[in-house]
């Protein structure tokens, strides 16, 4: 039975895992749809999976059967060779789930803009107004940090770059992924009951973004697979990681929440290993949330970065709860909303 993933089976190419003998590490393979004499390549697809959602994107089922393939990079060093890429397609699931909470974010302010419902239109409601701004900090935060990740995979290109750079790409990247991932799935929902009943049905677009937002956190690395990885890579990538922190420092002097947050972040990565591994989810949420407040602070108004930094890591994280729209009154949330769907 062939039930690994093979996904975008229409590709002219694949890059594909195998061993070159029974024994030792697996090799990664360019595995083209026609060989070189121009016959079909002995791919055989078995079948496409039903997927939960991510419909567009066909994944499917395959064998192959003596098919032709150019190993790329070291014999059994086919791990290493195909994360070079699997890196690169976190960011793609960062971007992915950043663009479909903005996405959702603009449908739901839009309709709360129109829909009356006792009397006033839902924008003008505070408490809808709290969800809202509240969804409006988190899609900025994400959508920085995408951003900033982005131009860290430019810079890190060459060898001799900056370590910090290195260190958002290596350490920052995984931390993003589980972050903003997780994040999306509570944010569609909450955003699809913004429609209301209309947002449960599938004639509008709020049920099909619902269906998309679980992919990301799971392919390329699940959730604790990716907090894992942000241990190991602060572990190996220690002069970058440090240069990191000295560099979240600098920003942290204007905001005692953000400064108190990173003191706590030193501490827990340089706790007792054992207990670092059953914490690796909290420390990577930490993580991630400081590179947020980091670019919230750096790029945001300062009202809507106060409210980010005191919400999400200061002492107003004690009046949020569980769920969006919790934000404390004394924020501007009217403020917030306008911005967020400013063009
Ligand atoms: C739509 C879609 C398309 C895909 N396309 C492709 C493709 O084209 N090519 C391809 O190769 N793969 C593809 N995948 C596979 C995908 O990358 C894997 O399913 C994913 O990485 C998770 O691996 P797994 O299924 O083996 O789960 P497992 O590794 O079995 O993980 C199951 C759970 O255990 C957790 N876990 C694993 N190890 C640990 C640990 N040490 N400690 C704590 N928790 C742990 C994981 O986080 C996860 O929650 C696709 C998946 C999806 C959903």
């Amino acid at each position: 039975m062939a039930l690994a993933f093979f996904s975008v089976p229409q590709c002219d190419a694949h890059l594909v895992l195998a061993r070159t003998a029974d024994e030792g590490g697996l090799s990664c393979f360019y595995v083209p749809r026609f060989a070189p004499d121009g016959s079909k390549n002995a791919v055989q697809i078995q079948r496409l999976k039903d997927k939960l959602g991510n419909r567009s994107n066909a994944s499917s089922e395959v064998e192959f059967l003596d098919a032709y393939g150019v190993m790329i990079g070291d014999e059994g060093r086919g791990v290493p060779t195909i994360i070079e890429m699997a890196n690169t397609t976190r960011l793609d699931c960062v971007i992915g789930s950043a663009a479909l909470m903005r996405a959702v974010l603009v449908e739901a302010i839009h309709h709360a803009r129109h829909r009356m419902a006792f009397g006033a239109k839902l924008v003008d409601q505070p408490l809808m107004r709290n969800v809202l701004a509240d969804l409006a900090l988190e899609s900025e935060a994400a959508t920085l940090l995408f951003m900033r990740l982005a131009g860290a995979f430019e810079q890190s290109a060459s060898k001799d770059a900056a370590p910090v750079e290195r260190a958002w790409r290596r350490i920052v990247t995984p931390a993003a992924k589980f972050w903003v991932c997780k994040r999306a799935l509570e944010f569609t929902g909450e955003a699809m009951e913004v429609w209301g009943g209309n947002g449960y049905v599938e004639t509008g677009p709020m049920a099909r973004f619902y269906r998309e937002a679980p992919v990301n956190s799971i392919w390329e690395g699940s959730g604790n697979v990716m907090c894992l990885d942000v241990l190991r890579a602060f572990e190996r990538e220690r002069d970058a990681a440090h240069a990191l922190l000295d560099d979240w420092r600098g920003d942290a002097s204007a905001h005692p929440a953000l400064a108190r947050a990173l003191q706590s972040l030193v501490e827990s990565l340089s706790g007792d290993p054992a207990a670092r591994e059953a914490s690796a989810r909290r420390i990577v949420q930490q993580l991630a949330l400081c590179a947020q407040a980091v670019l919230m602070a750096r790029h945001a108004e300062s009202e809507v970065a106060d409210a980010f930094i005191e919400t999400r890591l200061g002492d107003a994280r004690g009046e949020t709860g569980r769920v969006y729209g919790t934000l404390p009154a004394r924020f501007d949330h009217a403020g917030i909303v306008a911005r967020a769907f400013t063009p």
